[in-house]
């Protein structure tokens, strides 16, 4: 067998050498630098900060190359990461380091200051990355780092020092033993849908996880214990947070291969398209948000020229517009391969994809199931839709020290309980929506997916959400806020008139919103319909 831990998994990768790996503004690293700065960290986690394998390690980031060594490093010492959501505010981050009690912080400057008086409270030391705040830039646009909070030279607090790489390649990494069933992560949930839960996941699991996106024939041959030869290797765009389940899954098959990752630390569609110039990108890979503004952009600009490396197009973590890929597929051409991956934090990324020509044939399908994993659908209704449920070995064995959430989502013989509603027909699974979005319309069952669906497909709408609103006598309605396109006009009559030509008229929303604004988006690119929900509250039609 191959890699069994994540320790083993990133140990191999290091016979790729000077193959570069992560190609960041602020600096490249091959795998051997990588690799030595890893065990360098790792080995300074235990040494000097004494801690021992099953101690949490939180990393908290935004996309550096540094948020990868953090990571690893802690693989390395056979510590739990808990990799926490970069944008979150200094309550948030308090209830997750509460929630999980990590014993050292890996921190960027940007988050020392919503970390550091939780850090005081229960000295809990931290090592800090970019001190400064932002990555030395290079003068382009979308560079550097406004926001930043700590300026260089500024005291960082108690018991933070700032990190110093460790680079010597003879020193390994420390000497502890990781075996397939400790713990490798805990990754918290979007909390799109209410607190987030820490998921925690083994050795196995993100080993199961990894191989996952089975079409990588890299992974299963690392996975098998060879390292592939020295084929050209992919170079992927990965503009997934790292923190989000969809950056690993975009991220393993890359590393299996010996591939470049181009790291961004802010999105920005015009620069996107000069890192794709710039470096041949292979790969894209993003929330279906950042997919839109990017193919907006290069049919508005006529710049399909400058993405002609591309040969690769993946989206995931959220329900990517169907008309999306017909899009793509006009813009980019045939050889292009699109990908629609599904998965949540508790499968440890993507678990479901729909990919090539089938992707073009069934837009609105996230596809077929990885090999590894199993799908159901639970109490389907008269219309095959029911709850999904997913088996398999990238699963979480369940949330941390919750013992009640963790018996309400995962079963006895081993399925989770995903909480999407689905059908599954031809070996082809359709989200049709989150069971907590779904609309009751006086009865009637409206999926939200399915009306944002044929918002999108009018030309003048660039962004769209569609969500339940109280109702005196109906229970709920439907309410859509719509973003437009740059020097669109459409104006509410127009967008239901559009819907009513696809869909049922009780499935049209009785109350559309037109805003200028981009609509709230977690990281995971879904919209906070709670907060647009307050849009609607008190207003009559
Ligand atoms: P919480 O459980 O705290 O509300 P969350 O479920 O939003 O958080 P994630 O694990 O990031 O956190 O998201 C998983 C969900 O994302 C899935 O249950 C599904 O609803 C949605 N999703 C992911 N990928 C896709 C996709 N390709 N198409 C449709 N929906 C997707």
């Amino acid at each position: 067998g191959g890699p069994a831990t994540l320790r083993e998994f990133v140990e191999a990768t290091w016979a790729f050498g000077e193959r570069p790996f992560l190609v960041a503004e602020s600096r490249t690293y091959t795998y051997a630098e990588f690799f030595a700065a890893a065990c360098g960290l790792a080995r300074r986690l235990t040494d000097t900060y004494g801690l021992r394998p099953g101690d949490r390690a939180v990393v908290a980031m935004r996309n550096h190359p540094e948020w990868q060594i953090a990571f690893w490093a802690a693989q390395l010492a056979g510590l739990v990461a808990v990799p926490l959501n970069a944008w979150w505010t200094e309550d948030e981050f308090a209830y997750a380091l509460d929630d999980c009690a990590p014993r050292v912080l890996l921190v960027d400057g940007e988050r020392l200051p919503r970390v550091r008086d939780w850090a005081r409270a229960h000295h809990v030391p931290g090592i800090v990355f970019h001190p400064g705040g932002g990555t030395p830039g290079d003068g382009t646009p979308g560079d550097g780092t406004p926001g930043d909070d700590t300026p260089a030279g500024a005291p960082l607090g108690e018991g933070f020092t700032v990190y110093e790489p460790d680079t010597d390649p003879t020193l390994g990494p420390p000497p502890v033993d990781v075996l397939p069933e400790h713990d490798a992560t805990i990754v918290y949930t979007s909390g799109t849908t209410g607190r987030p839960k820490g998921a925690v996941a083994t050795h196995r699991a993100q080993t199961g996880a990894a191989l996952n996106p089975r079409y990588h024939a890299a992974v299963s041959a690392l996975l098998r214990g060879r390292i592939p030869g020295q084929g050209p290797a992919p170079v992927s765009l990965v503009t997934f947070p790292f923190f989000h389940v969809a950056a690993f899954t975009a991220l393993y098959p890359v590393m299996a291969a010996g591939g470049t990752v181009v790291v961004m630390h802010k999105w920005d569609a015009e620069r996107a398209v000069e890192l794709i110039e710039r470096h041949r990108v292979t790969h894209y890979a993003g929330v279906p948000t950042t997919a839109l503004q990017l193919v907006d952009l290069v049919e508005r600009r006529g710049w399909a020229h400058r993405l002609a490396g591309l040969g690769h197009f993946n989206t995931g973590g959220a329900a990517a517009p169907p008309g999306l890929v017909g899009r793509l597929t006009a813009l980019l051409g045939e050889h292009v391969e699109p990908r629609n991956g599904y998965g949540l934090t508790e499968t440890c990324g993507g678990v479901l994809a729909n990919f090539g020509a089938e992707y073009r044939a069934h837009p609105h399908s996230v596809g077929r199931p990885a090999p590894a994993a199993e799908v159901r659908i639970a109490d389907p209704d008269a219309s095959g839709v029911g709850e999904l449920w997913l088996r398999g070995q990238c699963l979480a064995r369940g949330y941390w020290r919750d013992e009640a959430a963790t018996r309400a989502a995962f079963t006895d013989d081993g399925w989770f309980r995903t909480g999407d509603l689905a059908t599954y027909e031809d070996g082809r699974v359709t989200i049709v929506d989150r069971i907590k979005d779904m609309v009751i319309r006086g009865g009637e069952n409206v999926y939200c997916v399915e009306v944002e669906g044929a918002l999108h497909d009018h030309p003048d709408v660039a962004d769209a959400a569609v969500l339940g609103v109280p109702h005196p006598t109906l229970g709920e309605e439907v309410a859509a806020v719509v973003v437009l396109r740059d020097g669109a006009t459409a104006g509410p009559g127009d967008l239901r008139a559009h819907v009513g030509r696809s869909l049922a008229a009780f499935k049209v929303p009785s109350r559309v919103l037109v805003r200028d604004v981009p609509l709230p988006r977690n990281a995971a690119g879904k919209v906070l319909k709670r907060e647009l929900g307050a849009l609607f509250a008190g207003s009559s039609r």
